[in-house]
């Protein structure tokens, strides 16, 4: 990596919940990766919903990244910067990249939630700003799966706004990662299907392509995908917290959730041990099995250390 190009990540939680455990995960790998190439990390809350997003999550993110370890080295929160996406917007609509379409409610495909419905502007209709499809195959190199190819045409002309002063989430995103200067976008596998968009808005603003990396879903014992329902609050990282496990056995046990070392090197990992020998490029594709007793026995192994 050469000097010049300084290495920004960003985590970009949305404060609808306590921090999950995948959450806390992409936090930690795009925390490990800065710190290998003495760059930066932005923690950015996502809270443009407002009616989902709540104080009290905040701070669960907050915490539980001051538990982790993590220190971010810029916080920022999306509802404060609404003028710059304003911004962005007027020049996406000037330009003919985005356009405003009053539109009767029903066809309106927004991103549902976390974002909500657009507002009304009379009984059934409303005012919404599409983006100007350019219908065509979006390709990207994932740095852990590799080439990725999506044909855009089906994604039609997608809702970006409900209005120049409400951005829906792939414009916020697209927008906070270029005026952030984020050369990284490390997150999990369930955006992979939002970068075809996020490029296509990436290159109407004119903001250089970052290099990508989507993290392997986190499975529970069973391969099924976690969720709260099933799993209750072993999906969040403060039930672990909670439970006293050591967060050096945290951190080591999220490390391994789709990352190992090489050869039959051990896997007890220090921070220190983590920044030597860490590498996206050894991330795997496949789903990472949340493994309680692997948990337990790392715990046993801090616990013997002394402090
Ligand atoms: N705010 C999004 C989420 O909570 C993440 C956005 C991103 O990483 O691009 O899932």
């Amino acid at each position: 990596m050469k000097k010049e190009h300084k290495v920004i990540v960003r985590f970009a939680p949305s404060p609808t919940g306590p921090l999950h455990i995948g959450g806390a995960r992409t936090a930690l790998f795009n925390y490990i990766f800065t710190k290998q190439h003495g760059g930066s990390f932005i923690l950015r809350i996502e809270d443009t919903d407002k009616e989902r997003s709540e104080k009290k999550y905040e701070e669960d993110i907050f915490s539980g990244l001051k538990w982790l370890g993590i220190k971010p080295d810029d916080i920022y929160r999306q509802s404060e910067r609404t003028d710059i996406y304003q911004k962005h917007l007027t020049t996406l609509i000037k330009s003919g990249a985005a356009y405003v379409s009053r539109e009767p409610k029903k066809i309106t495909n927004t991103t549902t939630p976390p974002f909500g419905h657009p507002s009304s502007t009379e009984e059934g209709m409303i005012e919404v700003v599409r983006f100007k499809n350019p219908n065509k195959r979006v390709s990207f190199q994932d740095i852990v799966r590799g080439e990725v190819s999506f044909d855009t045409t089906e994604l039609k002309d997608f809702v970006i706004a409900k209005s120049v002063s409400e951005p829906l989430y792939h414009l916020a995103v697209v927008v906070d990662d270029f005026e952030m200067g984020v050369t990284h976008i490390i997150r999990g596998e369930d955006h992979i299907s939002n970068t075809a968009r996020q490029i296509l808005i990436q290159e109407s603003i004119g903001a250089p392509r970052p290099a990508y990396a989507h993290l392997p879903l986190i499975l529970a014992p069973d391969r099924s995908k976690l969720s709260k329902r099933k799993h209750g609050e072993s999906v969040s990282l403060a039930h672990y917290r909670n439970a006293e496990i050591a967060p050096e056995a945290m951190v080591n046990f999220l490390a391994l959730l789709g990352w190992h070392p090489s050869g039959d090197a051990s896997e007890v990992l220090s921070w220190s041990d983590l920044l030597q020998h860490f590498s996206l490029e050894r991330v795997q594709k496949g789903g990472a099995m949340l493994d309680s007793n692997k948990l337990n026995w790392l715990n046993k192994q801090y616990a013997k250390q002394p402090r």
